[in-house]
């Protein structure tokens, strides 16, 4: 074996670029924070061609010195923290000090600054520092990425559709637009001028603004709390699309993606019409709040989900009641029961409309029900493979092997540190028949196959199974699965808890043969990109060909 060597910076910015640069949306989200981070007020978003030729991020922040600016390039670089303490009360967006390095890795890049004192214009091309010249420009700095994975074709195929890169830029700026309604924020793309939102209107005006409303539009909102947890939310009721896609969750300021959280809401205000255009804040103390978990800091993990769970419910509980008020004053106040009910004999023709309205909306919000701009370019085929557009051409993902290793990292990581792998509770409990050593099996683990997300209780030598792991589309085929594994003597040097995401993702995964909906396959291709490999199943078999 030839000897061990430290990687030079050059290839570890390169390691690191894929964790923290994936697409044109990671760039404008590292950029942006760093605005914020520097007290800006006003920032502006700037992309060519959905940002694959270039992204620019402007801010009237404090701006760097040249010194400041030569060390903002270099590895682990960060005026944020000093000491590992700091981590844990954080008030900062970023604080590993790798994005600038990754980026710069992985482009050309420019970043022009000024502290208020000196002006300085530093050049990059693949990570290598081309030019220092000294510039003109206010206080603040531009940051220039051009040709973002020039030096990295692999990672450009990756790459998706001009329209679909720019639709996740978009959500991004209009989520910091909605956590942070004290800074300005606009969008351009190709020179034109999608939003322009000036500071410091509340944010239900900003959403007005940004989603072109009307300003009577009418909209509910709630609030929770739960010990160190409060939650909000602010509904617009008639602005409904076909996916959640214009719910924006914030939890202590940043844009996040939780399963547990999309899965209230989901419940509370989703329905045949659609999902509602929403703004969903949650504030808890930061120990609570583990936002280490990942590199890019879009997942989160709540160290109380109960209480996230209590607080949340809360604010829609508040919400949909005051909604309910509101339909009743329409139908006059104390004219009857509640009108959808329909039993009231008071409530006259125009009340039943508005409220049937507000059941119902026709499909006048901005985008109405218009299909995903990505859905249509990934079909089923022998309902075993998903087709999927890239840049270069396409890909054939084997449906089983892709949800097997999403299966797998998901419940891995939450078995092993306690998470929130939620469950699914089944329509129909299940009742299994179990042998002896199964039976010792369940007893042993019962703990882990909990965490895993296994809800069930013992009736003599049976197991009823009332729910399974989130996502798995066979649970009682899971649940044998593990308990066989598990049971059997070959391969007890695994540790169980990696036995049971093994198993379970095995056995529970969609198999072949198994109807997807687009909503469903379309999914199933983000979650794969999500996670640490999605070249292979967890066996090491590829998921996909090009
Ligand atoms: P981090 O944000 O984790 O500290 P980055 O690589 O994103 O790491 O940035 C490195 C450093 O560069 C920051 O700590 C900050 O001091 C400086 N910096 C980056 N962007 C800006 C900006 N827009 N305005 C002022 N300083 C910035
Ligand atoms: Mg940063």
């Amino acid at each position: 074996m030839p000897p061990v060597r430290v990687l030079s910076d050059e290839v570890v910015n390169r390691i690191s670029a894929g964790e923290v640069v994936e697409r044109p949306a990671s760039v404008v989200k590292e950029l942006v924070e760093n605005s914020l981070d520097a007290g800006a007020g006003d920032v502006v978003v700037e992309l060519q061609r959905g940002g694959r030729k270039s992204i620019t991020v402007r801010d009237d922040g404090c701006g760097m010195s040249r010194h400041d600016l030569l060390l903002s390039v270099r590895r682990h670089a960060t005026s944020k923290i000093e000491r590992w303490e700091d981590l844990q009360k954080l008030g900062t967006m970023g604080f590993r000090g790798e994005a600038l390095p990754s980026i710069a890795a992985v482009s050309h890049l420019r970043i022009t600054t000024s502290d208020g004192r000196e002006a300085w214009k530093l050049f990059m091309d693949g990570g290598v520092l081309k030019d220092l010249q000294s510039a003109a420009r206010t206080i603040g700095t531009t940051v220039e990425v051009n040709g973002i994975f020039y030096n990295q074709p692999p990672r450009k195929k990756f790459l998706r559709s001009e329209n679909t890169e720019l639709s996740w830029v978009n959500k991004f700026v209009t989520g910091c637009s909605l956590s942070r309604p004290d800074v300005g924020f606009s969008l351009y793309h190709s020179g034109k001028e999608l939003f322009a939102l000036p500071a410091g209107l509340p944010v239900a005006e900003r959403m007005v603004s940004r989603f072109d409303l009307s300003p009577d539009s009418p909209r509910v909102e709630g609030r929770g709390a739960t010990g160190g947890t409060e939650a909000y939310v602010l509904v617009f009721p008639d602005q409904r699309w076909s996916q959640a896609r214009h719910q924006y969750i914030l939890v202590n300021g940043r844009l996040i993606y939780s399963r547990l959280m999309r899965d209230l809401l989901k419940d509370h205000l989703g329905g045949p019409a659609g999902h509602p255009l929403l703004l969903c804040r949650l504030s808890l103390p930061n120990p609570d709040l583990d936002v280490n978990a990942h590199p890019t800091k879009r997942q989160v993990r709540f160290r109380k989900p109960g209480e996230v769970e209590r607080a949340l419910e809360q604010a829609l509980l508040a919400a949909t009641g005051s909604r309910k008020a509101e339909f009743r004053r329409e139908v006059g106040e104390g004219k009857g029961p509640y009108p959808l009910g329909g039993s009231g004999p008071n409530i006259g023709a125009d009340a039943i409309q508005t409220a049937l309205e507000l059941a119902q909306p026709e499909e006048r919000s901005p985008a109405g029900a218009r299909p995903a701009p990505d859905a249509a370019d990934i079909v089923q085929i022998a309902k075993s493979y998903l087709v999927a557009e890239i840049e270069s051409g396409v890909v054939i993902i084997d449906q089983h092997a892709a949800h097997e290793r999403i299966l797998f990292e998901n419940i891995l990581s939450h078995v092993r540190k306690s998470g929130e792998m939620g469950s699914q509770i089944l329509l129909l409990p299940q009742v299994i028949g179990l042998q002896p050593d199964q039976l010792d099996v369940l007893r042993r683990c019962d703990v882990l196959l909990r965490k895993a997300g296994y809800q069930y209780e013992l009736d003599g030598s049976k197991v009823v199974l009332n729910a399974v792991p989130e996502g798995v589309s066979h649970g009682p085929d899971a649940l044998l699965e593990v308990l066989r594994t598990i049971a059997s003597p070959v391969r007890a040097t695994r540790p169980e808890h990696e036995q049971i995401a093994a198993a379970t993702a095995c056995a529970g995964a969609i198999k072949a043969g198994d109807r997807l909906s687009t909503e469903e396959a379309r999914r199933l291709v983000e979650d794969l990109f999500e996670t640490d490999d999605p070249f292979h199943c967890p066996h090491g078999r590829p998921t996909l060909v090009e």
